[in-house]
């Protein structure tokens, strides 16, 4: 199967724009990029690229896709009391027939608003894992380890291994799998030790929550002495590739720990604001080296999976924090919210880049609406102005997933239908 897209402007992996090319798409991968009028044929497909961005798709490195059944339930509260009093509660109650459809409607809103890959930590991953062999994404999945209690410790490292195992490399290569002690407080200091050489002997990363409140670095401090990413490098943790979500509380030393271990750390805008958890400093993180991605956390906290969101979010958030309208680029808001800066998850420099020989990921991105024009430069206009409804089509690896707003490989209406059907319990 070949595909080509005819004169579109294509946004590179640093946020270059080069506007009319052509793109052959060749089974799972970019065959040629050429200027519009160069590119061979014969192909069985032709998609009209002109009035649109094709773009490498974005990445949400920290998520917990089945909170979508959370969405709109939970008051608006600290973390800690958000945790205690709107979600434990409930997730003592879930099942895995809710986890396999609410993954499946995270599913749809991912690939509408244009993400192909995700980072993915919770409960019953079985499900969460066959919904993404389904629907065609990538993924990086893993088992959320809670062990506050010795007696935990060996059947939750257990459970998460096992799925790991199972899983890494699954649905051709497109789910690979993670280790994921939910976070410093959640889990006892032998946990980390043991997850840790777990993880270096099955090589695998490690994908966890860090430094989200104010509270919890305090804390920390007081029972240790050190800040809970001094912590966690003090155990060892960061000795393998470590996704650290949300670093928000971060002081400069702890910057050049996160920056000397090369630890991925997920910056969450959305779900920190709505939890006044406060504004990770993620220039200063970026100054001294550090790697920063974007997530969405859970839909319970975020409200939406909508990465486009998050992008807009860190660039405004990220100015206002500095008092600097440059502290945050567009172009470094793109590559924060694409494979660019999300190595960690798997796929390397594989996807991410829309170039002959890679992997074949990618979103086209429409630029008539109003929201859209004058034009000037699409990489602006899709950090600052694109809208959800603005993504059209979405492929990874050379597969069709959204072909002009029509989903190919998931039942929508039957989804949401379900859903509605299965929430009616926890209302
Ligand atoms: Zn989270």
């Amino acid at each position: 199967m070949r595909t080509l897209i005819r004169g579109t402007a294509v946004i590179g992996a640093g946020g270059e724009v080069t506007p009319a090319m052509d793109v052959v798409i060749e089974g799972n991968r970019f065959a040629s990029v050429v200027p519009a009028g160069r590119a061979q044929g014969p192909f069985d497909r032709t998609i009209e690229g002109e009035g649109r961005i094709l773009a490498p798709g974005f990445v949400n490195a920290h998520t917990h896709l089945a909170m979508t059944l959370f969405r709109g339930k939970a008051r608006d509260l600290p973390l800690m009391r958000w945790l205690e009093e709107e979600v434990w509660p409930v997730e003592q109650k879930l099942t895995a027939e809710d986890v396999r459809w609410f993954s499946l409607l995270g599913l749809v809103e991912m690939i509408r608003s244009g993400t192909v890959a995700f980072a993915d930590m919770y409960f019953f991953m079985e499900e969460t894992a066959q919904a993404v062999e389904e629907a065609g994404l990538r993924a990086l999945l893993s088992y959320g380890i809670i062990a506050p209690t010795t007696d935990r410790i060996e059947p939750e490292l257990r459970k998460a291994g096992d799925f790991a195992r199972e899983w890494n490399g699954a649905a051709e290569g497109r789910i690979a799998t993670a280790l994921s002690p939910h976070a410093p407080y959640t889990c006892l200091p032998e946990l980390w030790t043991k997850a840790t050489g777990l993880a270096r002997e099955l090589k695998l990363p490690i994908h966890t929550h860090v430094a989200e409140t104010e509270d919890e670095v305090q804390r920390m401090r007081a029972e240790t002495g050190r800040s809970p990413v001094e912590w966690l490098e003090g155990l060892g943790a960061f000795s393998v590739p470590t996704l650290a979500a949300h670093c928000v509380h971060v002081s400069e030393k702890d910057c050049d720990i996160l920056a000397a271990h090369q630890v991925t750390a997920v910056h969450c805008p959305s779900s920190n604001a709505r939890l006044a958890c406060g504004i990770a400093p993620v220039a200063d993180m970026l100054k001294a080296g550090v790697n920063v991605t974007l997530g969405t956390d859970g839909p319970g906290s975020s409200g939406s999976l909508d990465l486009m969101r998050e992008m807009r979010l860190a660039a405004l958030l990220g100015k206002l924090r500095q008092q600097d309208p440059q502290a945050i680029s567009p172009e470094v808001a793109f590559s924060m919210a694409t494979q660019r800066r999300a190595a960690a998850l798997g796929w390397g420099n594989e996807i991410g880049t829309i170039a002959a020989g890679r992997l074949a990921d990618g979103i086209l991105v429409a630029q008539q609406g109003a929201h859209m024009v004058p034009g000037y430069n699409p990489l602006t206009d899709l950090v600052y102005s694109a809208v959800q409804a603005d993504v059209r089509s979405v492929f990874v690896n050379g597969r069709m997933l959204m072909d002009e707003g029509r989903l190919l490989t998931l039942d929508e209406e039957r989804i949401t239908a379900k859903c509605r059907e299965l929430a009616q319990r926890y209302r």
